[in-house]
């Protein structure tokens, strides 16, 4: 095995709403603890929220991950959307249903704008379904030029967000 070095923190939101999103979810988290380079350092518990945008279409089920990856942005994002193409994601029209949604939210303190690539995610502020999780296992983690993700998170309404239950053991 080789040694990981000059790892990053990052966090990436993941998003699901037709299957099964409990376990495209839990497949989610696997894949991504199994990517090379990369190490799941912690995962939000699951929180049900309703489509934005394109409402006619059911709930979501979302979470947030914080890994501490060796891969590059460029790389993490390819293998983030390998591991959506190989859980069967079809991507049809924006905000459109799908099985599994990967996207990267923060690595480290990087502020990338590239046209495949923002960071951090371009959406995530506004999001709660991204910022609630988020907060629940980063709280004290900052995105650049913004401030704290707890303080962010709580500007937002998070009334359509709610957080599922434990399974029981
Ligand atoms: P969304 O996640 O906003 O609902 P998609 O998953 O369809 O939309 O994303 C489409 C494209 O967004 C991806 O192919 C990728 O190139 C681009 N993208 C830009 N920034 C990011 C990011 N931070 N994380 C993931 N994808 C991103
Ligand atoms: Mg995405």
């Amino acid at each position: 095995m080789s040694r990981v070095t000059a790892t990053h923190p990052a966090c990436i939101a993941l998003g699901a709403n037709i299957g099964e999103p409990l376990r495209q979810i839990e497949a989610g988290f696997s894949a991504l603890a199994a990517l090379p380079r990369t190490r799941l350092l912690a995962r939000s518990s699951l929180y049900r929220s309703a489509p934005v945008g394109y409402a006619d279409q059911p709930d979501f089920i979302n979470a947030v991950a914080m890994i501490e990856t060796a891969l590059d942005p460029h790389a993490l994002l390819a293998a983030l959307l390998a591991i959506e193409r190989a859980q069967g994601r079809v991507r049809d029209f924006p905000n459109a249903p799908r099985t599994l949604d990967l996207d990267i939210v923060l690595y480290g303190d990087l502020v990338l704008h590239e046209p495949g690539l923002t960071i951090p995610h371009a959406r995530m502020l506004e999001r709660a379904f991204v910022m609630v999780p988020l907060a629940e296992i980063a709280p004290d983690a900052r995105v650049p030029g913004q401030g704290r993700v707890s303080e962010l998170a709580a500007r937002l309404d998070a009334g359509g967000v709610a957080q599922l239950r434990r399974m029981p053991a």
